[in-house]
């Protein structure tokens, strides 16, 4: 299949796997953090790491929005689904993510709350308009690849009159994200950055010079194959090895410096920056989410439900927050595998198809990376 046989080359990653190894200098030890969940899963499933030398180490980001949701945003949308005149619409990943005392989306819906899975905005539009005696509330998670569509869905229903829809959003954003990682006070040790794939596409390669210039850190953007984080591993060291800090671009089938300015400019017109946000993991951080704008108030579901803040512990024993954060790998929790499993998660990380837990235990790497 074009874009994806040529990046998956035995012979072409044997290439690569040499020069990385001729190239890293055997001295010094390299930690690379990949952001996105989707490189995490790469890493794992092709088995990247084992192709790397020993000094070579990836460390997995927090670039899993199901994982970095807190769990009182999951409260929050239990919340809603319990109210009967309302259908919470939400995607499946997040169904089972642990909330307070156990409770999950899966079993709220068991419990007969009217939950529908979908797999876009468009399909809660769709309920919307065909469910006219009920409330649909989206549960909107996601960075910034997943925001437009959730643009577009409110301007649609404004467009149209629809007064029995609103978004409950949680849409978050990469470079903040990226920034407290930088300046948390126990700083994780990173070299440099696999800069998001999909993320990238939208907000362009331009979006990360700061954290050349200020953070002297090098990033190289990063298709999801396995020749991509490869050939992005072997750019990040001989940046490093060159005293460098550059924004690199390895996907450029996919990413331009600019971006999706079409994209950019439908979020800007609906919404505008949180003062802060919680994420999980990494604590409160400023400018880091988004909010729907004044404008289209009518259908933001924390306004129109008052939805309160609600502060809540992850399970006890899960490291889902340092992993998050990077301080931490899966296999540094005592849970996994044995209380953690995809069929009984004990937090996030285990349940997104995106989170390192379900990484480690999908494809082996339970004891060691
Ligand atoms: S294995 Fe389970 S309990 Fe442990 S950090 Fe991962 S999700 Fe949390």
């Amino acid at each position: 299949m074009k874009y994806i046989d040529e990046f998956r080359q035995q012979d072409l990653a044997r290439k690569l796997a040499a020069s990385i190894a001729d190239e890293a200098h055997a001295d010094r030890h390299y930690r690379f953090m990949e952001f996105c969940g989707g490189h995490t899963h790469a890493i794992f499933r092709y088995g990247v790491q084992h192709l790397m030398p020993a000094n070579v180490e990836y460390i997995h980001g927090p670039g899993c929005p199901v994982c970095v949701l807190p769990i009182g945003r999951i409260d929050n949308a239990i919340d809603l689904a319990e109210d009967p005149d309302v259908i919470l619409c939400t995607y499946a990943d997040l169904m089972r993510v642990p909330a307070s005392e156990r409770k999950s989306l899966l079993k709220a819906k068991a419990q007969g709350c009217d939950i529908r899975m979908l797999y876009s905005s468009q399909d809660a539009l769709t309920i919307a308009r065909n469910t006219p005696d009920k409330h649909v509330v989206f549960f909107a998670i996601g960075f910034e690849t997943t925001t437009p569509p959730t643009a577009v869905s409110i301007k649609q229903a404004q467009a149209e009159g629809l007064t029995n829809f609103s978004v409950f959003c949680n849409h978050v954003l990469t470079p903040a994200a990226m920034r407290a990682l930088l300046n948390a006070p126990e700083q994780v040790a990173i070299d440099g950055f696999l800069g998001p794939s999909h993320v990238s596409t939208v907000i362009g390669s331009d979006a990360y010079r700061p954290f050349a210039e200020q953070y002297h850190k090098p990033i190289v953007i990063a298709g999801f194959e396995p020749l991509d984080v490869m050939q992005s591993t072997l750019m990040l060291i001989r940046q490093l090895n060159q005293s460098r800090c550059d924004i690199e671009n390895e996907y450029t089938r996919a990413v331009t410096p600019q971006g999706n300015l079409k994209a950019q400019r439908l979020m800007e017109a609906v919404f505008d920056l949180r003062e802060h946000f919680e994420w999980r993991g990494l604590g409160l951080i400023p400018d880091s989410a988004l909010q729907i704008k004044p404008e289209y108030a009518t259908f933001d579901a924390e306004q129109r439900f008052n939805l309160p803040a609600i502060q809540a512990s992850d399970s006890k024993g899960c490291e889902c927050p340092a992993i998050l954060r990077g301080a931490k790998k899966p296999q540094d929790c005592k849970l996994l595998g044995n209380v953690c499993t995809p069929e009984n998660p004990m937090g996030a990380c285990m349940v997104s198809s995106e989170g390192a837990c379900a990484a480690y235990w999908s494809y082996g790497r339970r004891s060691t990376a």
